[in-house]
């Protein structure tokens, strides 16, 4: 992965996906359990928000595999921390 920033059409395309993605069932049975992927807080399915793990803004894509539902809490966090520091986030969560 580079860290050039992604094409305008990338980022309307994906996240154009994004949006299918949030009404499929997949999604619906992925935030049932309101489990938040990085913290593992119980916050609840309406407190879920959809994270790309690789932003689309670095070429990131709104496939399966590059989703996961995060609470607002560490969606907020990731979105203003670089990803070494980003790193750096989770591994305090670990230690919790
Ligand atoms: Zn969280």
């Amino acid at each position: 992965m580079d860290w050039l920033e992604a094409s305008e059409e990338h980022i309307r395309r994906e996240r154009q996906k994004a949006r299918d993605l949030r009404r499929s069932q997949w999604w619906k049975n992925r935030i049932a359990t309101g489990i938040c992927h990085y913290c593992g807080k119980q916050v609840g399915a309406r407190a879920l928000t959809l994270d790309h793990i690789v932003p689309l803004v670095r070429g990131g894509r709104s496939t399966k595999g590059n989703c996961v539902a995060a609470c607002k809490e560490c969606n907020s966090q990731k979105q203003h921390l670089l990803p070494v520091e980003w790193e750096a986030y989770l591994e305090k969560l670990r230690q919790e």
